[in-house]
């Protein structure tokens, strides 16, 4: 990985155009792809591979999605389904778990010599087709240029939770992602939610001494809980070790208790803990900074299908945020297919890669 050239805000001289105080040579790329989840990663590699010079952003870590996922977690996909690049991904078990596809994607990354940069916050994209500008801001609050002909963004959605809007939510207690179990031995937690992550919450806490009581507005576990974990949870709830409330929802969040609205009536639950596992969604404010339409029905990125361009000429979407707000249709398996879509675009776009960009791209 190589680290960008720093040079923040008060460096920059007021009369100095800055983009020309940045042009450095790591400054500017072919394509630019904003975010280094698996689907910018494939984007990069199938840009490289047609001979382009692409660089890579991202706000946190390689795989920063996964990286934040439940520590313990096993991926439900098997894993020559989560393989990019056509580097081989084998694993010990069936299911491939979130350490071994953090070791996978830094293979890869490193097999490819792909050219990222982790952590710096991709704040807006100005300019027009063949020549955009990027400003990003890293965890000093430096300010980076840079110069682009392409943008890809490929930013996820796991960022944003969904709120649940209802007093209380914004107490510390509350929280949106789960990572792992020992903090809350022997704590009254209550896990909103029913499907995967919050099925698998539950488990994990109950498994690990903490006094779990399940919350679902729906009348049931949702039938794409994984095949494995699904008789799991609905035994332990058969059996009385995980409370659970289907068709109920949470009213109020109070320091000492959660308000339930049950279908037998109002419940008050003596609690610690709450974890509010009801999704996640794209940062629909940052696609329309770049001027990316959204359609009204569920808020998908206005996009040729057949190689992902938006409206916006020279911008392509790719990855889950194509989907908008169904983040259950696109994810790894599929969505690791859109940069050869996009790479192919860009061939006939740009004529084939050229590697002496910037210089002879004026
Ligand atoms: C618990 C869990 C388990 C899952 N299991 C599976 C599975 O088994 N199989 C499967 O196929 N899918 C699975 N998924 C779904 C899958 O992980 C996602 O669909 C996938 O990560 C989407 O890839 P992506 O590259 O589009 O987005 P992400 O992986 O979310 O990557 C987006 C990247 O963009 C970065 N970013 C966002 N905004 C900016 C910005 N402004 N500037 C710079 N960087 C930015 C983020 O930091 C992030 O690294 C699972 C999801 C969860 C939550």
């Amino acid at each position: 990985m190589k680290t960008p050239t720093l040079l923040s805000t008060e460096q920059i001289p007021e009369t100095l155009p800055r983009t020309q105080a940045q042009e450095q040579p790591d400054s500017a790329a072919d394509v630019l792809i904003v975010g280094a989840g698996p689907t910018g990663l494939a984007c990069g590699i199938e840009a490289q591979k047609a001979g382009f010079k692409a660089l890579i952003i991202d706000k946190g870590c390689l795989v920063n999605s996964i990286y934040h996922y439940p520590t313990n977690m096993v991926f439900f996909t098997t894993p020559e389904l989560l393989e990019i690049g056509d580097v081989p991904f084998t694993t010990s078990l069936a299911k491939p778990t979130r350490l071994e596809a953090l070791e996978y994607y830094r293979r890869v990354a490193e097999h490819y010599h792909l050219n990222i940069h982790q952590y710096e916050w991709v704040k807006t994209i100005t300019g027009e087709d063949c020549d955009f500008r990027v400003a990003t801001s890293d965890r000093h609050d430096a300010i980076h240029d840079y110069r682009a002909r392409k943008i890809v963004v490929a930013t996820g959605y796991y960022d944003l939770a969904n709120e649940l809007n209802i007093p209380g939510e914004d107490l510390d207690k509350v929280l949106h992602y789960y990572r792992d179990p020992h903090p809350y031995f022997e704590s009254d937690v209550v896990v909103i939610g029913g499907k995967n992550s919050a099925a698998e919450a539950a488990l994990d806490l109950w498994r690990h001494g903490a006094r779990v009581t399940l919350v679902h507005r729906g009348p049931q576990m949702h039938t794409h809980v994984k095949y494995w974990v699904r008789p799991d949870i609905e035994n332990r709830i058969k059996a009385g070790e995980i409370g659970a409330h289907f068709n109920s929802t949470v009213q109020e969040i109070n320091a000492d208790c959660v308000v339930l609205r049950t279908s037998s009536g109002t419940l008050r639950l003596k609690n610690d803990f709450v974890f509010a596992l009801t999704g996640y969604h794209p940062d629909y404010d940052f696609l329309r900074s770049v001027g990316i339409e959204l359609a009204t029905e569920q808020l998908r990125p206005v996009c040729d299908p057949e190689n992902l361009e938006s409206n916006v000429p020279g911008i392509y979407v790719a990855g889950v945020i194509v989907a908008g707000s169904r983040t259950n249709e696109i994810f790894i398996e599929n969505g690791r297919f859109h940069g050869k879509l996009i790479a192919a675009h860009l061939s006939e776009k740009l004529g084939g890669g050229n590697p002496n960009f910037p210089l002879d791209a004026t």
